[in-house]
């Protein structure tokens, strides 16, 4: 796995425009391995956005992503490098868990014994057969993470992953992602939870209205920062 001075991930100068609006500024920023970053910022900041860009979702107006070094238009979706959850998941309402991660699985050319190991992993074996439109919000999110995890990549990129979630399922994530990080992973999750966010990210990203306004290592103290930073640019 890479070594700990070799971001993972990397923005630079990341812009994106619709029409005549920039929704992501010259966004420069980079996330390393055995950690897990939080990317935080009011509703409408460019979080979504940039997390796309950063995915290889959506193509930057300006600016580049890497991952591993790599353009992420190159490095591409491979399952194995990325796994990526950002909603909608793009599962079919009338479809079964299980079927839409088999999908999955043939696209990526993974074996399909992943698909009950993410199934296990995410807690949602017991409802693998039933339809996605009958999902709480939690579950949904639940399968959009097992497909994140399908290819087993060192990276992850979750917009709002907590979003949804019990308390029980907030503590599980947690320590599911603490252990992939704890393995040498990468973790960048965007939240509103702060509090949540607080007990689980090493390094805070804080973007706002399309600039990144903060980035450093988790001072303990997250609603704090947030605010003096958000808030601080207004005055
Ligand atoms: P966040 O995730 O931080 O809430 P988003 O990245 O979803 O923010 O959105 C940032 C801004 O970009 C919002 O003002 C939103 O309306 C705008 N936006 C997002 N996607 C599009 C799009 N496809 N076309 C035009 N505007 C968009």
């Amino acid at each position: 796995m890479t070594s700990d001075a070799t971001p993972v991930l990397e923005a630079d100068g990341l812009t994106k425009r619709y029409g005549r609006s920039t929704v992501v500024n010259a966004a420069s920023f980079t996330v390393r391995p055995g950690a897990v970053t939080g990317f935080f910022g009011p509703n409408g900041a460019g979080k979504t956005t940039a997390l796309k860009l950063l995915a290889g979702l959506s193509r930057p107006t300006a600016g580049t992503a890497l991952v591993n070094g790599m353009p992420v238009r190159r490095a591409g979706l491979d399952a194995r490098t990325i796994g990526v959850y950002i909603e909608p998941c793009g599962a079919h309402p009338g479809r079964s868990a299980r079927a839409h991660l088999l999908a999955l699985t043939r696209i990526a050319g993974l074996p399909r014994r992943r698909v009950t190991e993410v199934l296990n992993e995410v807690g949602l074996e017991d409802a693998a057969g039933r339809r996605v439109g009958g999902y709480s919000l939690g579950m949904r999110q639940r399968l959009g993470l097992a497909a994140a995890l399908l290819g087993d990549p060192p990276l992850l990129v979750l917009d709002e992953p907590v979003n949804g979630l019990d308390p029980a399922g907030m503590r599980w994530l947690r320590n599911l992602l603490r252990d992939r990080v704890s393995r040498g992973g990468a973790v960048l999750l965007s939240s509103h939870v702060l509090s949540e966010a607080d007990k689980t990210v090493d390094d805070v990203i804080v973007i706002d209205h399309g600039r990144i306004r903060f980035q450093g290592p988790n001072p303990g103290a997250l609603e704090e920062l947030f605010f003096d930073v958000v808030e601080g640019a207004e005055r």
